[in-house]
């Protein structure tokens, strides 16, 4: 069973249990306080407070929120809960308005007004933002951020709090939304890889011409190393079975020879009958988009082993590498 300290407050509570229930309270040995003073009592421990059966108005919701005390404030962890329900209550009456507007009448806060003039029509309509349910009612069932619109009640200009159940959800719809976006973006992606694999069947896509390999239009493609593709001379030089990319494991993934992945996108291709050593329909051409960037470097393959063994294994990163390499190319 859980075990939480509680007490409760009401009308009904004599001084004495008032005052017991108070001074535990405050002394924090109780975790929880249940009140009929729904607009709350201050404590200077209070980390969470929630407000059942719907918020008595613009003014009685800020004074709820100030429960939690600046010192334990926060922000999204010291949350202040209005808990709606279809439950009525007095205060939900309009006469709770007038009888309220009749008591500021009694203490004579208007007598600087005219009744029939436009200050008074205006000072009543703010105490009714202020004072009347309905107007946090709004506030609540909007697509607002909650602190925002109660402060511009009381005329106070803020922006939007970070952190209250519309900022919130309204920020994880945001990133919902990116998320998809990045897929849809994926897809697309690929697609567009998928077409230029269709293209290398029958061209090379560095020149555009049907009799080359990938390779053979390189400047100073003698001299390359067949594996990493990089000028093999000076401090470079290395064979071909010395360079770091000269085996790599495709752990299946992909084709050792011409670097097509064996995605099913790509089934197309993928028949092994496709993939006999030095047969390979692609040829080099793959393997001249995979490398684009690292066959510039010097350091005997060492970077192209890294980048073939990422892509060679995982087709998502294949397909990333190859659409990033043929935009730079200028395949759109
Ligand atoms: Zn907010
Ligand atoms: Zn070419
Ligand atoms: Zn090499
Ligand atoms: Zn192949």
């Amino acid at each position: 069973m859980l075990q939480i300290s509680a007490t409760h407050l009401t009308s009904e509570c004599s001084e004495i249990e008032r005052t017991t229930a108070l001074v535990a309270w405050e002394a924090a040995k109780i975790k929880v306080l249940v009140s009929t003073f729904e607009c709350g009592i201050d404590s200077s421990i209070v980390k969470e407070t929630i407000n059942v059966g719907g918020c008595r108005s613009v003014i009685h919701a800020i004074q709820s929120i100030g429960r939690i005390r600046p010192k334990q404030q926060e922000g999204i962890n010291t949350p202040c809960i209005f808990w709606q329900t279809d439950r009525k209550y007095p205060f939900m009456e309009n006469d709770a308005f007038e009888e309220k507007l009749s008591f500021m009448k009694s203490l004579h806060l208007f007598e600087c007004y005219n009744t029939m003039s436009i200050e008074y029509r205006k000072s009543e309509m703010s105490l009714r933002n202020m004072f009347h349910y309905k107007r946090s009612k709004l506030i609540f069932e909007g697509k607002d951020c909650y602190r925002k619109e109660l402060f511009k009640v009381l005329r106070i200009q803020s922006s939007n709090c970070k952190m209250c159940s519309v900022c919130t959800s309204n920020q994880s719809g945001r990133d919902a939304e990116s998320a998809r976006s990045a897929i849809r973006q994926r897809q697309r992606d690929k697609h567009f890889v998928v077409d230029q694999i269709r293209r290398l069947t029958k061209i090379c896509l560095a020149c555009g011409n049907m009799s080359c390999n990938g390779v053979n239009c390189m400047d100073n493609s003698r001299n390359r190393c067949f594996k990493c593709l990089a000028v093999s001379t000076g401090n470079n030089y290395h064979k071909s079975n010395e360079c770091h990319a000269n085996k790599i494991d495709t752990q299946q993934k992909s084709c050792p020879f011409c670097y097509l992945s064996l995605s099913s996108l790509l089934e197309e291709w993928t028949n092994t009958r496709n993939h006999m050593p030095s047969k390979c329909v692609f040829k080099d051409r793959i393997k001249r988009i995979l490398l684009f960037e690292a066959q510039n470097q010097n350091d005997r393959g060492l970077s192209a082993m890294n980048l073939l063994k990422a892509c060679l294994q995982n087709e998502n990163i294949w397909f990333e590498t190859m659409t990033q390499n043929l935009h730079k190319m200028g395949i759109k």
